[in-house]
C-alpha cells in the first residue's frame, strides 16, 4: 500500500515540473518578445508627441496623454510600422489612409473633448482617431463604409481592450440616428458639402469638424458650432483628405 502511494506521488511531482517548465518558457517568451517590442516605439512616440503635436500648439494634456498611450504602430499595416510615428499620413489598404498624427490631434482639440461626451466619427479607417477619442471621452461611435477596414479596426481595437467604441459598417452620410444626438462629430473624409443628417444629429452646443471641398484637391477644414439651433461655421484652412464616398 505504501509503495502505491509513493508511486502516485512521484507521478504527481513530475507533472508539476513539466507545467513549471511550460510556464517559465511562456514568461521568458513574453519578456523577450513583447517587452522589447512595446519599448521599441516608446521613444519615437514620445518624440512625435513633443515635436509634432505639442510644438505645434496642442496644449490639451488629455490629448497629449492619449497620443502617448495609443499604439499607432499596431493600427497600421505591418510594412508601415516603422513609419507609424512619422509626420505623415500612411496607406492602410483599400486606397485609404490613416491621417497624420498632428491632424488627428488638431481635429480632436477642435471639438474640445470632455470626459462625459458621446462622439461620432465618420471614417473609422485604421481606428486610430477612434482610439484617441476613446481614451478621452465616454463613448465613441464610428462608421466605416469599406467593410474590410471597419472589421479590421474593430478587431484591432477590441484586442487593445477598448470597450467604449461602437462600430458600424455603412454610409456615414446618414450618421447614427438611434444613438444621436452627439456632443461632437468628427468627419475624416472630404465631403462636397456638410451632410444634413450630421447637422441634425449634433447636440445644442455641439461641435463638428469636417473637411469640405472638391475630391482629389485641397479642401477646407470647417468647424461647425450649433447654438440656439443656428450653425456658426469657421474655416480653418486647407487640408487634404481622402474622398467621402456614398454607397
Ligand atoms: N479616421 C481614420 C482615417 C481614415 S481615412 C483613421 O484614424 O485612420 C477616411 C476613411 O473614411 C476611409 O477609411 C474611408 O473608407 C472612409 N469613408 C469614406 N466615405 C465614407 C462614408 N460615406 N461613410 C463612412 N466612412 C467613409
Amino acid at each position: 500500500m505504501n509503495g502505491k502511494i509513493l508511486k502516485s506521488r512521484k507521478i504527481h511531482y513530475s507533472k508539476v515540473k513539466i507545467t513549471d517548465i511550460i510556464v517559465m518558457k511562456y514568461l521568458a517568451f513574453l519578456f523577450f518578445f513583447f517587452l522589447p517590442q512595446t519599448d521599441q516605439y516608446k521613444a519615437v512616440k514620445e518624440q512625435m508627441v513633443k515635436n509634432q503635436i505639442a510644438a505645434r500648439g496642442i496644449a490639451n494634456q488629455t490629448i497629449l496623454e492619449a497620443m502617448r498611450k495609443v499604439p499607432r504602430h499596431l493600427l497600421v499595416p505591418e510594412d508601415q510600422r516603422e513609419y507609424a510615428y512619422e509626420d505623415l499620413p500612411l496607406p492602410i489598404g483599400e486606397g485609404q489612409t490613416i491621417s497624420q498624427p498632428y491632424v488627428v490631434a488638431y481635429m480632436t482639440d477642435l471639438i474640445t473633448p470632455k470626459k462625459y461626451m458621446k462622439v461620432l466619427e465618420i471614417g473609422t479607417g485604421s481606428g486610430y482617431q477612434a482610439a484617441i477619442l476613446a481614451e478621452i471621452v465616454e463613448e465613441v461611435y464610428t462608421i466605416e463604409i469599406v467593410e474590410s477596414l471597419g472589421k479590421r479596426a474593430k478587431k484591432d481595437l477590441d484586442n487593445l481592450g477598448y470597450t467604449n467604441i461602437n462600430f458600424r459598417i455603412g454610409d456615414g452620410y446618414l450618421g447614427w440616428k438611434e444613438q444621436g444626438p452627439f456632443d461632437a462629430i468628427i468627419v475624416t473624409a472630404a465631403a462636397e458639402k456638410v451632410p444634413q443628417p450630421l447637422i441634425d444629429q449634433l447636440k445644442e452646443g455641439g461641435k463638428m469638424v469636417i473637411p469640405v471641398g472638391p475630391q482629389g484637391k485641397l479642401q477646407d477644414l470647417l468647424l461647425l458650432e450649433k447654438s440656439n439651433g443656428q450653425i456658426k461655421i469657421t474655416n480653418l484652412g486647407p487640408v487634404r483628405f481622402v474622398p467621402f464616398t456614398r454607397k
